[in-house]
């Protein structure tokens, strides 16, 4: 693996080809399908498993969470009701709590109080999940201070027609925050929302963080307009940076603030929760005001994608926005309150045996062996950072923009050597598309691959080495990587 590309080595269209324009009349055999597999599949997959894969945040993969897919396949028991396979139900309850006690998550979060986990698709989907239920949350908090709230089987028709136009208006008011380092997904939910969506700058004078003050203003200054901001993504750990929002600020802010929902997107820092000594950087005692938080096992914490943990503190926030219950959908053990429905807590209705994976994975490291990783991961990014601040770094250019933290790195690279001493602020512009220059041949080279972020403007290159296989030396190699690439562009824009 470490000696393949990572980057595959094809051209857009390159399948289609190669493979006839209709599926087969006839079964074909096992082992000419697999030759294919070979031939055709395996040539155009980007290597997401190799220690060389430095680009965007890892997708781990580990055979005990394969096998727990495997068997999830086989048992195909898409467990929308409890009585569609309890096991998936009562497996899901239990591993989340499992994760939620080792992530040290607040005990609001559990299935023992008003809140609980529920596995998502992805991060995004949590946030939509997240935002519907802010957004229900909002409306019918101002309905029932207009006495339009509760409904009773003997309101009047003008009563109904006047909810549904209030809610209808309440909801064109709608604006839900983010940061400009929040990730995309977050304007995407209020794109499916179709309701209005706000970002607020941050920079590099607040360590790319969104601050209590900067939400406050943003609130205040929406509200003077008429709007109603009723939600916003707050990251530990954004995609650019890694940085983590003031959740110190943040949560105090939200006291005044009640009907404002907080969604933690804890994508991939959200792992680093395994190490306790971690936590004070991830600012998790204030987790416990948060309304939900979310984070996916499968970037840094051994399970195949998919497999994103997300907790609310009231679960009832998520069944009142999506619960919708037809005939088909009812039985005595949904209507007996004893169990849980997890279609009511997500989009789709079908959902897959996703907990077996992660019990297997639990059960197969342990936390210490998750513990572990991250640490190594951890330990080898600060090797890396080294090497970013090193006397080799400065000649090649390197200036630091952020990092090492939770095992990202990111810098920029001037077309010339960073001269003697000189300290070079980390964000000063400077004209010049170097960065994306070296930046791009490394990719189109192949051997390592890395992403590209934009900070303040400034073109930066992130290295994150954090899947199963990364280890300190195939760090070093990326390292000598970047500055040979450096020094080949140098050299040929002044030849
Ligand atoms: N949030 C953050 C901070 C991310 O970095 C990402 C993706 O990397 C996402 C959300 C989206 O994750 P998903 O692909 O699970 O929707």
């Amino acid at each position: 693996m470490p000696n393949v590309r990572v980057v595959p080595n094809v051209k857009p269209g390159f399948l289609a080809p190669q493979l006839p324009a209709e599926a087969p009349q006839h079964p074909e055999d096992w082992s000419v399908i697999l030759k294919d597999v070979r031939d055709k599949i395996m040539p155009g997959l980007t290597n997401w498993q190799s220690p060389n894969f430095l680009a965007f945040f890892p997708a781990g993969v580990t055979y005990p969470s394969i096998l727990g897919e495997i068997f999830s396949a086989a048992f195909n028991a898409p467990a929308f009701n409890w009585l569609c396979s309890p096991v998936c139900t009562e497996m899901e309850t239990v591993v989340l709590d499992q994760l939620a006690k080792s992530l040290g998550l607040p005990e609001e979060f559990l299935s023992s109080g008003e809140g609980g986990g529920v596995i998502q698709g992805s991060a995004s989907e949590a946030i939509v999940v997240a935002m519907v239920a802010a957004r229900e949350r909002s409306v019918n908090s101002l309905l029932a201070k207009e006495g339009l709230l509760p409904v009773s089987p003997d309101d009047s028709e003008e009563i109904i027609l006047k909810r549904e136009d209030r809610t209808m208006e309440i909801r064109s008011k709608l604006v839900a925050l983010g940061s400009s380092q929040s990730h995309s997904s977050t304007q995407k939910a209020a794109m499916v929302l179709g309701v209005r969506y706000r970002t607020i700058q941050v920079g590099h004078d607040t360590g790319c963080a969104l601050t209590a003050e900067q939400l406050s203003a943003a609130v205040a200054k929406y509200e003077s307009q008429g709007l109603v901001p009723f939600y916003v993504t707050a990251t530990i750990g954004t995609t650019s940076t890694c940085a983590v929002d003031d959740l110190a600020g943040i949560t105090e802010y939200k006291r005044s603030h009640e009907m404002l929902w907080v969604h933690i997107d804890a994508a991939y820092a959200g792992a680093a929760l395994i190490c306790p000594e971690l936590r004070g950087q991830c600012q998790a005692q204030y987790l416990k005001h948060v309304d939900s938080f979310d984070v996916n096992m499968h970037k840094w914490l051994l399970v195949n994608f998919d497999a994103s943990c997300m907790y609310v503190r009231r679960r009832a926030d998520l069944i009142d926005a999506l619960s919708i219950s037809p005939s088909y959908l009812l039985n005595p053990a949904g209507l007996s309150g004893l169990v849980k429905d997890y279609r009511d807590w997500q989009i789709p209705l079908g959902r897959r045996f996703r907990s077996l994976k992660i019990w297997f994975v639990l059960r197969s490291y342990g936390i210490q062996g998750m513990q572990d990783m991250v640490r190594e991961h951890i330990r080898i990014g600060e090797v890396f950072g080294e090497l970013c601040r090193s006397q080799r770094a400065r000649e090649a250019g390197i200036v630091v923009v952020a990092g090492p933290v939770f095992a990202l790195n990111v810098f920029r690279i001037l077309p010339q050597p960073v001269a003697g001493n000189a300290e070079v602020p980390s964000v000063t512009p400077v004209a010049n598309d170097f960065t994306n220059q070296v930046y791009e041949a490394i990719n189109d080279k192949g051997d390592i691959y890395l992403t590209h972020s934009l900070i303040d403007g400034i073109d930066c290159i992130r290295v994150v080495g954090a899947n199963p296989n990364t280890q300190e030396k195939y760090l070093r190699r990326a390292f000598d990587i970047i500055v040979e690439t450096t020094e080949e562009i140098r050299g040929a824009n002044h030849a």
